[in-house]
């Protein structure tokens, strides 16, 4: 059979859905997922950094797939937090149905995973990092995950046969892996590799190759570092995820502390004088905070780069191989991160920075390099993506739907309009809430408080005031909470908003709209 013979009919099976065993044409799959990655940070996206990103090379390597691929600028999380967003990911489901509402749980017993249905379309795979699902099954032929949210560095990988101490940086570890594991693989079969990253999740800790990387640079700020919360709810008021106030000086920005193991002589050399520097200037108030946001967004980036390294190296073996022509790569995050918008670190919210994801598709012959499609993606439709391209079956049910006639170019004329978004974890003080995202409107029911906020995307894009009790948005407010309703019904039936614990309320200032 000629090559476009080949492509053809891979196509065709591909559009119908076919099971079939494994025909050379059939694509590899690699799968890079990373922790926390923004898309303020990308320098692809168009977004608040990735301009100071181009200048300053944190993502050359990710945004060359995205100059060769598809960028979704319109990519979200149902639930943004790093177990629930990867349970969804496995699942095709919403929190509420997948049972993963929370960090560290495990998928709801017998719920269906894509892993499964790839490796029955005659894939052979292997999954390398965090997990963080509890005792949830990786389901493929290979596995080293991390137990928990894992370490940066020395970490521990749990395999078939127990655990394992891994010596050296979790980013780099990972890589050496998965490239170890595509060495031996079976020529004959087509692969899906699995690559989760820990990094860049909090606390940040860089590759000792980055210590000083960016040292002497200015990050810009962004314009609303010392946002005073006016204009929205008591719940932004009750949080406790700001950078000034809440992080931490010790374990996030490695003041006072030493060097760990076999990086400590450069951890003392970079870090040391720095330290020495800090402790005698005494910052106090917007100095602090200032200093704080600096501080943490240079080892987040050190982090990224470290990050867009493994990119790299993954696509030049694919390349070395002759591989690249017949391989997806996917590079995603499990949700959005605050890198100092509103004043703020961590993520969790229905608001932009916390809900968009990076999702970044290179798929050769089949996707046009640099399209960039706009409808609204969600993280439930990986699993029926990823079992579409591997030519395996999507099963019924599914809250999400495949992406791959957006990345042929075609948008179904019944694609989605809006998405769901709940968040069930108190932690950072930040109050549960679900919630409906629009192309120009977020809705949100902040059920504790029995708070109710609207935001105009359009404009005001970055959400300083929400205008839930403004009259000129009465009707807005109708139709978004019945579609808020329909959306409920739909993903989350016998739901009852008033069953849920309240989270403790620290005493705050009141919305004065
Ligand atoms: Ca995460």
């Amino acid at each position: 059979m000629n090559k476009t013979i080949q492509a053809t009919l891979g196509a065709v099976l591909l559009s119908v859905g076919i099971a079939v065993g494994a025909p050379a044409g059939k694509p590899n799959i690699v799968f890079i997922f990373s922790d926390d990655h923004s898309i303020q940070t990308i320098g692809a996206y168009n977004s608040r950094l990735s301009e100071f990103c181009r200048q300053q090379q944190v993502t050359p390597n990710i945004d060359r797939l995205a100059a060769a691929g598809a960028l979704f600028p319109n990519s979200f999380c149902g639930n943004s937090l790093c177990s629930p967003s990867r349970a969804s990911v496995l699942t095709g489901l919403h929190s509420g149905s997948n049972g993963v509402t929370n960090l560290g749980q495990p998928v709801r017993q017998g719920a269906w995973m894509y892993p499964a249905a790839v490796r029955a379309a005659g894939y052979q795979t292997a999954a390398f990092g965090k997990w963080h699902l509890g005792d949830t099954p990786a389901n493929t032929d290979y596995w080293r995950l991390f137990p928990g949210q894992g370490n940066y560095w020395n970490p521990s990988v749990i395999g078939p046969n127990g655990e394992e101490k891994l010596t050296g940086y979790a980013t780099d570890l990972l890589t050496d892996l998965s490239l170890g594991w595509l060495k031996q693989r079976d020529k004959n079969k087509p692969f899906m590799l699995l690559l989760h990253h820990k990094a860049p999740h909090r606390p940040w800790e860089p590759p000792t190759r980055y210590y000083n990387w960016l040292s002497s640079v200015t990050i810009p700020e962004p314009p609303t570092l010392f946002d005073d919360h006016a204009g929205r709810g008591t719940p932004a008021h009750t949080q406790k995820m700001e950078i000034g106030r809440d992080m931490v000086l010790s374990s996030d920005l490695k003041v006072r502390q030493a060097g760990k193991g076999e990086q400590s002589a450069e951890f003392d050399a970079s870090y040391g004088a720095r330290n020495t520097a800090f402790e005698k200037a005494h910052l106090e108030g917007q100095a602090l905070t200032r200093w704080k946001y600096q501080e943490y967004m240079k080892d987040y980036l050190r982090c990224i780069k470290a990050v867009d390294d493994s990119v790299g190296r993954v696509c030049d073996y694919l390349k070395a191989e002759g591989l690249e022509e017949n391989t997806i790569v996917i590079y995603a995050a499990d949700q959005g991160f605050y890198n100092g918008e509103h004043g703020w670190f961590d993520k969790r919210w229905i608001y932009e920075e916390s809900i968009h994801m990076p999702l970044i598709v290179k798929w050769p012959g089949v996707v046009k390099p640099g399209s960039r499609p706009t409808p609204l993606v969600q993280n439930i439709d990986y699993a029926p993506t990823f079992v579409e391209m591997a030519g395996g079956k999507v099963p019924e049910g599914l809250h999400g739907r495949s992406l791959v006639p957006l990345l042929r170019g075609e948008t179904p004329a019944d694609w989605r309009k809006s998405i769901y978004y709940h968040y069930y974890d108190p932690g950072h003080g930040v109050t549960k809430h679900y919630g409906v995202r629009t192309e120009r409107f977020t809705l949100a029911n902040f059920y504790p408080v029995k708070e109710w906020e609207l935001y105009d995307l359009e404009k005001n894009p970055q959400q300083m005031r929400s205008v839930h009790g403004d009259p000129a948005y009465a009707t807005t407010v109708t139709e978004l909470t019945a579609e808020l309703e329909r959306l409920r019904k739909q993903f989350e039936a016998g739901f009852d908003p008033q069953a849920p614990a309240a989270p403790p309320q620290r005493k705050g200032k009141k919305n004065k709209k």
